[in-house]
């Protein structure tokens, strides 16, 4: 900004130079044009009529260069020989001119020769010394200097306030990622505006909830666990507290107490065997021998391994498959899902009851409704079974060797099939149970 229109300038009063000296020096040597020799006498007789304005000096020589007149008076050259570049070019015949800026004023000089029936019988000198244009030309440096240095100030200072805005906001935005690192889950980036800085603060908040959220089932689902575990393991505590402590324990009791314990152990395992199934679901690990599997055989195993169990508390179980219904997903996958659904259908159904398992085929899912007429589940409850560790009566489900995972794991295993469960209440007064499964793998088309 400081340099292009100094340079501009410059130039400019260099082209003016050029003009007026070049006409100078032609108006010079106009009047000494006609002679035929030059010399001291006929030049000056010559110049007498020359008003030489707008140069400081002007001399005119033979063709030697030796000076035959020179407006200066003090310090004049002549008859001397004077051998300045432009005057040497004039000499052999050109027209030559020269002009810098140079130490607040312009120097600039011209020379033309001077000719007789084309023989160049001397040369025209003229030369300026010009500080008043230069001066000018100072002036617009200081000028533009001074602007550049107010405007440099007034962006240092905007730059250093804008700078000092943003290192704030990335400090709070930093403070709020240095809490969360350390555990402050409930500590959130506090950010004003519209812009970019917000909408990170937006995501990075949304990203703490549902870190927060997370972090919060797992802290319940631990203590849940723990809970669970610790029941059975008190009760095994106090059962051989009480044979140890007994001597005189009879026989039949002593067997009482060592079933029990046995109950409670089995119990135990089943919670840690439904605890792993559910943190494999968690992690991602699924079974990896999944593809389209037929529903029937499966369904079959489920209903011989619950038959005694219906058939003890007098319940009927009615299957019904279309032909051909296929899931995508692995074998066991089906079987845990489908024996959770109808062992809860049996478990809390009552006498005479009835269970019914549908299996219907679709062009793309394939949907299985397992049904109970019995004790059914409240409607606001509905959703909330799929909670681990929820039940709805805690004595009943206990009584009947529930561990409140079983409808998690089947929700879990469903979803990450890319299906979905849901139950609902039936007319009957029982609990209908929907489940819907892709039966197609990725990237197969519908026939
Ligand atoms: P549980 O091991 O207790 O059966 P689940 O996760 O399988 O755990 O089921 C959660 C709760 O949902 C059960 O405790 C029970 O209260 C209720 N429930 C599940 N299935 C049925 C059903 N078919 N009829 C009535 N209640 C049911």
């Amino acid at each position: 900004m400081n340099t292009y229109p100094l340079m501009v300038s410059e130039d400019l009063v260099v082209q003016a130079k050029r003009t007026t000296l070049l006409s100078s020096a032609a108006a010079i040597n106009a009047a000494v044009t006609g002679l035929d020799r030059l010399t001291e006498e006929n030049v000056t007789a010559a110049m007498a009529g020359v008003e030489s304005e707008g140069v400081s000096r002007a001399i005119v020589t033979d063709p030697y260069g030796r000076v035959l007149y020179d407006t200066r008076d003090v310090g004049s050259a002549a008859g001397y020989y004077v051998f300045y570049n432009e005057l040497v070019e004039a000499l052999r015949g050109n027209i030559a001119w020269y002009s810098v800026y140079q130490d607040g004023a312009f120097h600039s000089s011209a020379a033309q020769p001077v000719l007789y029936r084309n023989q160049v019988i001397g040369g025209v000198y003229v030369y300026e010394y010009d500080t008043q244009q230069a001066a000018l030309l100072t002036t617009l440096q200081n000028n533009l200097m001074t602007v550049s240095v107010v405007l440099a100030v007034v962006m240092l200072v905007v730059s250093l306030f804008f700078s000092r805005q943003l290192t704030q906001r990335l400090g709070n935005l930093q403070t709020a990622i240095r809490g969360v690192r350390e555990g402050a889950y409930n500590q959130r980036a506090v950010m004003t505006g519209h812009d970019e800085f917000t909408q990170i603060a937006g995501e990075f908040n949304d990203l703490v909830d549902r870190l927060q959220e997370t972090e919060s089932a797992r802290r319940q689902f631990v203590s849940d666990a723990s809970h669970e575990l610790k029941t059975p393991l008190a009760a095994i505590r106090l059962l051989t507290d009480s044979i140890l402590q007994n001597r005189n324990i009879d026989n039949d009791t002593a067997m009482e107490f060592v079933s029990d314990i046995g109950q409670e152990a089995e119990r135990l395992s089943r919670i840690t065997e439904d605890l792993l199934r559910l943190t494999r679901l968690d992690s991602g690990l699924m079974d990896t021998a999944s593809g389209r599997v037929a529903v029937e055989p499966v369904l079959e195993r489920v209903v011989r391994m619950l038959r005694p169990v219906a058939h003890e508390k007098s319940v009927d179980i009615f299957t019904h498959v279309d032909e051909g219904a296929e899931v995508v997903a692995a074998e066991g996958e089906l079987y845990q899902v489908l024996y959770n659904l109808a062992e809860n259908a049996v478990k809390y159904n009552r006498p005479d009851g009835f269970v019914r398992i549908l299996v219907r085929a679709g062009a793309e899912t394939t949907v299985i409704t397992v049904e109970d007429n019995g004790i059914g589940i409240p409607e606001g409850e509905l959703d909330n079974v799929f909670k681990r560790f929820y039940r709805v009566d805690k004595a009943r489900s206990r009584a009947a060797g529930g561990t409140g995972l079983g409808l998690s794991i089947v929700s879990d295993t469903v979803s990450r099939r890319g299906g979905a469960v849901r139950a609902e209440r039936i007319p009957e007064g029982g609990t209908r149970f929907t489940v819907t499964l892709p039966s197609l793998e990725r990237g197969e088309a519908a026939t």
